[in-house]
Formats: structure tokens, sequence, C-alpha cells
């Protein structure tokens, strides 16, 4: 942070200079040498059959080089995967036992194996070290045993957890029936608070073994990508009242009578029953239809973003299947255009100062002063949409948005740590499963096939391979021709 701040506030910052400033204060001489290693430890679980069963957890372990320039530094290709945790179960603590023979490794890596230099024939000695994880919000908790749900979710404070108990947002039975009767429901178990009872850290995880973990200022990635579809899905649930999806409860009304807040949104009593009286975020069929055929009606350029019109329903009043880049597009740049003129301006307005939020933190290219300057405006934004949404609108995921330009000061550019890749790397895994019976064993064959088949291709440079191959996009092409030295 002292370094960052040293900057010239308008000077552009690579994300390999952040890189190597952010390891020389780390780990101290790894940086000294270009050809030292700095690898990316990513994880994931994800069920090999699809559909076909609901209780399957897979977890790959990859290990990232970050040496590579910005351009082929997260190519598939170069990820190499350390582990494949067998399945059936997530391996929560477990994960401990089966990374032990990966740390072991790391450790003989951070203290330095003698090789040769390629391109200059002579020996010297090449480090290696883990410099960040990257993961899903549950996967930070079991893989590094930090606590991330309940009154210490947010992994980023633990003196000041900032959290409040609200009713249960389970309310979907109440919502599918016309007029509700709360007091016919059950109140919720309240539990006492002792904050002296909580606990951050279930367990001290395997990293720790690592002797230079404790000087890392970014352990663990918050991952932009779960972030952001969360949050559009929050939004656009709320909006559209989706069952299951929308945070506008019955027990979000009550929550706002308990508070004593917003009293034109509380349940009226009619008669025998109750209505819950409309909301300024809630939009009626006619905008509803209006909303989609915007969405329907816009246009993106090749290769930007898939058509949004395919997750319309047929009958133009749902959006349904939006997958998580769908989500990045919507929350970034159509829904502030599609909810203009459909909203009251002070929704409008937040919606998108959140949306130029995320559109600046997950630009190509990164100013420490603009980033400086989103960590004082993303309280206010939050504070904007407070006074708009209920009280259940805002859990961790909401929150974490706090906490994403500091994560970005320290690591740069965010594609070096979300997850868009690592879940593309395990799509590919999941076509390697050709043996329904062996899930692993034909994952292993096949990536070692794949391994096999990528160093060919890369090593005959005048066969037409798919390294190589011509793309549609001439510019891109032109854009990757630049020198590649970057150290
Ligand atoms: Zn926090």
């Amino acid at each position: 942070m002292a370094q960052a701040e040293e900057e010239s506030s308008g000077k552009m910052s690579s994300a390999i200079q952040l890189m190597v400033r952010h390891g020389k204060t780390l780990i101290g001489n790894l940086v000294e040498n270009a050809r030292n290693i700095r690898l990316g430890l990513a994880t994931d679980g994800f069920n090999p059959f699809g559909k076909m069963s609901s209780s399957y957890s897979m977890w790959p372990v990859f290990l990232i080089p970050y040496n590579f320039p910005p351009w082929e530094c997260m190519e598939q290709s170069n990820f190499m995967m350390g582990l494949l945790i067998l399945g059936r179960e997530c391996p929560g603590k477990d994960i401990d036992v089966f990374l032990e023979p990966l740390i072991e490794e790391l450790l003989e890596f951070w203290k330095g194996v003698r090789t040769i230099d390629a391109l200059t024939e002579k020996s010297f000695v090449l480090h290696a070290a883990v410099i960040w994880c990257i993961h899903d919000y549950p996967a930070l908790s079991t893989l590094s045993g930090r606590v991330s749900r309940g009154y210490y979710a947010c992994v980023r404070c633990d003196k000041n957890p900032c959290s409040k108990r609200i009713r249960r947002a389970d309310a979907t039975k109440l919502e599918r029936v016309k007029d509700v009767r709360p007091e016919n429901n059950p109140q919720p178990k309240k539990r006492k608070r002792d904050d002296d009872d909580v606990q951050c850290w279930k367990r001290k995880s395997c990293l720790w073994d690592l002797p230079y973990w404790a000087s890392l200022k970014l352990q663990h990635n918050l991952d932009v990508m779960h972030i952001e579809k969360n949050i559009c899905d929050y939004i656009f649930g709320t909006f559209h009242g989706i069952v299951g999806k929308s945070k506008d409860t019955v027990n979000a009304r009550k929550d706002l009578e308990d508070m004593g807040i917003r009293k034109h949104l509380h349940l009226k009593r009619d008669g025998n029953s109750y209505c819950v009286p409309p909301a300024p975020y809630a939009i009626n069929k006619t905008q509803k239809i209006a909303f989609l055929e915007f969405l329907r009606n816009v246009k993106f350029s090749d290769g930007y973003a898939s058509s949004l019109a395919t997750c319309i329903s047929a009958d133009g009043c749902n959006l349904q299947g939006l997958k998580t880049h769908d989500c990045h597009i919507l929350l970034q740049r159509i829904l502030p255009a599609a909810v203009r003129g459909i909203m009251s301006k002070n929704i409008y307005e937040a919606i998108a100062e959140l949306g130029n939020f995320f559109q600046q933190l997950c630009a190509r290219t990164l100013k420490l002063d603009v980033l400086h300057r989103m960590k004082e405006e993303i309280p206010i934004i939050l504070c904007k949409l407070e006074k708009i949404f209920p009280p259940a609108f805002f859990d961790v995921m909401l929150y974490l948005a706090v906490h994403l330009p500091d994560d970005a000061i320290l690591r740069g550019p965010v594609q070096y740590g979300w997850m868009y890749l690592v879940e593309r790397r395990l799509l590919t895994l999941k076509h390697f499963v050709r043996n329904m019976a062996r899930p692993e064993g034909s994952i292993a064959e096949a990536y070692v096939a794949n391994e096999c088949l990528h160093a060919c291709s890369r090593y005959f440079d005048d066969l037409d391979t798919r390294h190589n191959r011509a793309g549609r996009n001439r510019e891109r092409l032109d854009l990757r021709k630049g020198d590649i030295s970057v150290f």
C-alpha cells in the first residue's frame, strides 16, 4: 500500500509491475530473478455428471504461472493441475490432507531447485512461490479455514463484523398465496448473540506451513465474477419479484416493521388477511415486458457477449438461465440503461453508479488514483442502495464490494484473480469424462494426453495448430504481435 501510494497519481500501472512490486515487499529476493516463478493457486469443486447426479463434487487444484505476458498469462493451456481431489463430497477440512504433497513440493521449490536455462545453457537455482489463491467464496472458507457465514462472514473484517441479525429470508411458501397472514407463521427461533463465543477461524490451514505465507498481503482473492453474478441476481430478482430470488419477501417487510422505518411498505391488515403494498423497486407486468423487450433488442459487437434474447422466455415475461458473463454485462452496461425511464431517478442513479463501479474495477488497465477514489465512493453507493432496497438485500456478497478496490490495488487488473478462466478449465475437464464409472481416471488420462499434444503443437511452428490459427478478428491478432518481454 505504502509503495502503491508512492506512485504518481495519474500514472498507469500494469499488472506485472504491480505484481513484481507486491512480490518484492512479500517474498524478498524471489522477484530479483525474473526467471523465478510466481504461482497462483486456484481451486473449485465441480460435478462431472452435470444434471445426471446432484451429489458429486470433484476438486482439481491448479497452479497458474504469472511469468507470462498479460495476454498469455491466464491461458488455459498454461494451467498446471497440481492435484485432483477425488469426488463424491466436498473435501471440507480434509483438503489440508490432500494438499500435503503439493505443499511439500512448494517448500522444495521455495528452497530452490537447480536447473538449466535453455537460452544461455547455464545452470541456475530456480525458486517458486504461491502469491495468492483464486476461488469462490465458499471455497475460500474450505481452503483457508476462515468462517464465511454468520456474523463474521466478511473475511476482511475480523475485529469489526458490522453485521445485524434479521428475520430468516425463506418465506417462499408465503409468497405463493395471495393473502398472507404473518401471525400464523412460526417465528424463527432467536439465537442469543454472544460475541465472545463467535470464532472467525475454524482451523489453521496447511498453507501456513509455507514460510512466506504470513507475509503475503493478499492471500485469498475475493472473486469478482461470483460477486457480480450474485448482485445482478439480487437486483434482477427483486425488480421482477421472482420467487426464491427476490429479496422483497414478507419477512423483509417485517424487518422494516421491526426497525420502524419506511412505514408505507409495512404489511397492511385487510380484514382477515394482510396485503403487501407495492414497493418502488418492483415493476408491473407492462414495465416487465418493456424491460425485457429492451434486452431483446440490445445488439453486441462480435465476441463481446452472448445474446440476451435467448434467455427471455417464450411469453416475454421472464429472463431465465443467465450465465455469469451475462450478469457481468447486464450489471455493468445494460441494467442502468434498461431501468431508465421505468424506475424513479434515485433507483436509476444508484444502479448506474454501481454498474460504473464494476466497470472501472474490471478495466484492462487500472489507475491507482481511480482505485483510491472508488474505495471512497463504494460505501456511498451502497448507502444509496440501502435507502431503496430492504435490509435482507444486503448480505455479505453486496458488502464485499467495499473491499474490492483494496484487492485491486494489491493485485492489479481483475483478470489475474477472478474465476472465469478457472471455470472454463473445469468445463474442459468435464468434457474429458468419457467413462462415467471412472471420472477421475478419465480426466487424469485425457489431461496427460492433452499436455503431450500441447507440447507437440508448440514445437512444430510450421504446422497449422490451435495455437497459431488465425482468429476471426484481425485487430486482436495484430495486438498480440508486440514484444513479449515485460521483465
Ligand atoms: Zn469487511
